[in-house]
């Protein structure tokens, strides 16, 4: 475990009228992961959590029982296993199994509407990791790559993540990865709305974060050394210096 283990403690910062999102979090309808969709749901409420999208593994399960439970906190996701690496999707509506070639799984996705990530491209120990070849064939087709994942061990494999989207233009996504209740809302894209798959896209673009990182990870934000970081405009700022 890369974690601190060190209790929750508030995001400060938090942007007024800017609904916070947790965007990548798993409950045991995933095989690693015995979290509860009723805890995690009660766990948003008591964090500020605006939003959660639950991701599990090649599953909507878990997502459809949280959601029954919290209808307007919880967006259907899923963390969908391609041949070739993870997609991340929200506002899933048929869920999409396991092992199809990724041109398969988008062109899926985007026939029910929904909006699509890319987790942790460059994560060395993930069996879901992308060969940058083929990353970047799907690139043009997802809405944004996952330029923070709590997760990462690596920093280095989170700031590539950043790179390469900052290289593309592409918009970027954030996520803690959560696979414990602890670990929910570690990272949060801030979002003026959430309620669909287009009010997704413009918050990855608008590229407002609040991430948590252990302190290895410290770097990828490059100012300060506090746990809780604001990299609001972290995005942006590449882009501007990319241009
Ligand atoms: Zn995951």
């Amino acid at each position: 475990m890369p974690w601190r283990s060190t209790p929750h403690t508030p995001a400060p910062g938090i942007i007024p009228g800017m609904l916070a999102l947790e965007l990548h979090a798993h409950t045991r309808a995933s095989e690693d992961s015995l979290t509860r969709p009723a805890d995690i749901v009660r766990v948003c409420e008591r964090r500020g959590i605006d939003r959660i999208a639950i991701t599990d593994h090649n599953s909507i399960r878990g997502a459809l029982e949280a959601q029954a439970l919290s209808p307007e906190r919880v967006i259907v996701g899923e963390e969908i296993m391609t041949t070739q690496g993870e997609l991340l999707a929200y506002f899933v509506t048929e869920e999409i199994p396991a092992r199809l070639e990724p041109l398969d799984v988008i062109a899926r996705l985007r026939a029910q509407g929904a909006a699509i990530s890319v987790s942790h491209p460059f994560d060395r120990y993930r069996g879901g990791a992308w060969r940058e070849a083929d990353l970047r064939v799907i690139a043009p087709l997802v809405d944004a790559i996952e330029v923070f994942n709590a997760r990462c061990v690596h920093a280095e494999d989170n700031a590539r993540a950043l790179r390469f989207a900052r290289e593309l233009g592409l918009a970027g996504s954030v996520g803690s990865d959560a696979h414990t209740l602890r670990e929910v809302g570690r990272a949060r894209l801030l979002a003026a709305r959430a309620d669909s798959a287009a009010d997704l896209v413009a918050a990855f673009k608008a590229g407002q974060a609040t991430t948590r990182l252990s302190s290895p990870a410290i770097h990828l934000a490059s100012r300060g050394a506090k746990l809780w970081k604001q990299t609001t405009r972290l995005l942006r700022a590449g882009r501007k210096e990319s241009a």
